[in-house]
């Protein structure tokens, strides 16, 4: 066991209630993005289901990428909210491809949800962000991302592309902890949240977030937030931004190729 002593991890103090605002402009400074970051407190599968929870409801439709469990999973809680939810799944190991995408929006009279997982941690797999964020575009529907395992291994242009959601995890590429999760939200998506029923008080709603949080000045969040986990993404970001983002990204990309050569 390396040196560790866990009893340096009791008594930290509490984060200081002005910290998490500056936190998430930080985060919006690292993606290059201008539209909101929200925190979920806890691992970034439950942002994930946080995401679909809310953006799913009777009638809409969905086209799903499915490129590993997490897709599938995204499509099991679309359904749960009762979307109507088209899988497009990927053969194992490899990206989706655009055909299948498109083959299956030409099918749809309305399409009003495409989501897709950006890199998958377990396979190597990357999906053809851009092509799929046009594909959505050209049917006016939301494109919801899952870029927990790309965030600082691949660039991720959220505003350029027009990327609606994007769920990130400070656990993978950038090194941080695992119990904190943010969600990147344009207006777009905070459009259609707000005309889907909400369903608070629940830890996953989107809009009670948006109302407790962001329309509140974005001082304290909502409960009891764990100070180590808010600690750890500052030190997280600061180790970052001294490296510098594009490095971090050049870094991970480097060792893809060697890892493959
Ligand atoms: C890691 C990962 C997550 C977060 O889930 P874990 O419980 O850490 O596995 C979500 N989506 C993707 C694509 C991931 O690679």
């Amino acid at each position: 066991m390396p040196e560790f002593n866990p009893h340096l991890l009791l008594d930290v103090p509490r984060y200081p209630d002005t910290g998490y605002a500056l936190l998430a402009d930080r985060i919006k400074r690292m993606l290059g993005t201008s539209a909101d970051v929200v925190f979920v407190q806890a691992e970034a599968i439950l942002a994930l289901e946080a995401v679909a929870a809310s953006i799913a409801r009777p009638g809409a439709v969905a086209v799903n990428v499915v490129t590993s469990p997490y897709g599938t999973w995204f499509g099991t809680w679309l359904r749960r909210g009762g979307a109507t939810v088209y899988d497009v799944v990927a053969e194992a190991g490899q990206p989706v491809t655009l055909s299948a995408v498109s083959g299956c929006l030409d099918t749809l009279a309305q399409v009003d949800i495409v989501a897709a997982v950006h890199a998958e941690s377990s396979s190597g797999v990357l999906n053809p962000l851009a092509e799929l964020a046009a594909l959505a575009q050209s049917r006016n529907a939301l494109f919801a991302v899952d870029a927990v395992a790309s965030v600082g291994g691949h660039a991720i242009d959220i505003d350029g592309l027009g990327i609606d959601i994007t769920v990130i995890g400070p656990q993978k590429a950038l090194a941080g902890p695992a119990g904190v999760s943010a969600v990147v939200l344009g207006k777009r998506a905070w459009a259609h949240i707000e005309s889907t029923p909400d369903f608070a008080p629940s830890s996953l709603s989107l809009a009670a977030l948006k109302q407790d949080w962001l329309e509140r000045g974005r001082a304290a969040l909502p409960g009891t937030p764990s100070a180590l986990e808010f600690w750890a993404l500052e030190a997280a970001l600061d180790r970052i931004e001294a490296e510098g983002i594009e490095r971090v990204i050049a870094r991970h990309q480097l060792a893809a190729r060697a890892t493959r050569a």
